[in-house]
């Protein structure tokens, strides 16, 4: 009867609901593992300045090699590890990864090249960060000016005596400091004349609206303009076709990173990726965007 068939209603609802608890358990307990089966990974993707078409820096991109689900984007697994504090460690490896491999491009003959790495709020809580970054350097034979570390503005509106001593001392030492997805976030202003700060990175949003809507053209502008007045780099993220390149060029924005030049690569191709000309690169490749 209608009862019996209620009933079996709730007992595959429950299965149900068990078994994506059991696939939510399983990946986390995947991830806790990750680290020790050396499952991390991390991509590259180039910043050309686009007046010599030369590689100036590069980001570091992580990704988790899932032994079932292939290749998992950050998106899918960075708050997970915030939520666990699995960030510090995992966040350390990304550093010591990202300083070994800089230097061995510098090796390789490209040595003026940068390298970027994303650095989560957390870190900066743990209060092993200066240090870490200190040991990564000093073990990779890198030296300071060629670690870049990217910061949301989440990390500037936090605790700010906190943040700000670390950042103090980082930026003594002589590492880089960009802001990611510049424009998006909810902090005044008034906090770029307060922390050591050396590049904007104007959020992929805004350049993408670059040539749909004036209103996300007036403010990659007016990024690029204040960064100018504040004597500050400024790399445009996320340019995907030649159009939006032409308009960051016309306001002086001359660093971009997108698929338009490369998308994230493996380590292992890293390197032929820093040989090529970006702009003849650009020139031939059709622009697409990527499905996300
Ligand atoms: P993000 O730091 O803003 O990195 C840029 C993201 O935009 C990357 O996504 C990159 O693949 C993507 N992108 C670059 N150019 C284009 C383009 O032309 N078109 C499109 N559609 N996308 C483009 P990804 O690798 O999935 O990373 C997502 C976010 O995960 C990063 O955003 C960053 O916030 C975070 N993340 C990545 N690696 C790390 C890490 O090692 N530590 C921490 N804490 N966060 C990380
Ligand atoms: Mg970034
Ligand atoms: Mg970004
Ligand atoms: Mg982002």
């Amino acid at each position: 009867g209608a009862k019996e068939m209620g009933r079996n209603r709730y007992l595959f609802y429950t299965e149900e609901l068990n078994a994506r608890v059991q696939e939510t358990l399983e990946y986390e307990l995947g991830l806790r593992q990750a680290l020790a089966r050396d499952e991390f990974t991390l991509h590259y993707q180039p910043r050309v300045d686009v007046q010599s078409g030369r590689v100036v820096s590069v980001e570091a991109l992580l990704r988790w090699r899932h032994p079932a689900r292939g290749i998992v984007l950050p998106d899918h697994f960075i708050r997970l590890l915030e939520d666990t504090g699995m960030i510090t460690p995992v966040g350390e490896w990304v550093v010591r990864q990202a300083c070994r491999q800089c230097r061995e491009w510098h090796l390789a003959g490209h040595d003026g090249v940068r390298v970027a790495v994303n650095i989560s709020l957390l870190q900066f809580r743990s209060n092993s960060l200066v240090y870490a970054v200190r040991r990564a350097l000093t073990e990779a034979g890198l030296a300071p000016q060629f670690l870049e570390l990217e910061l949301t503005e989440t990390v500037l509106a936090d605790d700010m005596g906190q943040v700000l001593a670390q950042l103090r001392e980082l930026r003594g030492a002589g590492v880089q400091i960009s802001i990611d997805d510049f424009g998006t976030g909810y902090s005044a202003l008034s906090y770029l004349t307060q922390f050591p700060v050396d590049y904007l990175k104007i959020d992929r949003s805004f350049i993408q609206g670059v040539g749909l809507r004036e209103d996300h053209a007036a403010i990659t502008r007016a990024i690029a303009a204040m960064a100018r007045s504040l004597h500050l780099g400024v790399i445009g993220e996320g340019v995907e076709t030649s159009e939006q390149m032409r308009f960051l060029q016309g306001i002086g924005c001359n660093v971009m990173q997108g698929d338009l030049f490369s998308p994230p690569v493996a380590a292992e191709h890293s390197a032929d990726m820093l040989a090529i000309d970006m702009l003849a690169a650009a020139d031939t490749r059709t622009p697409r965007g990527r499905r996300r």
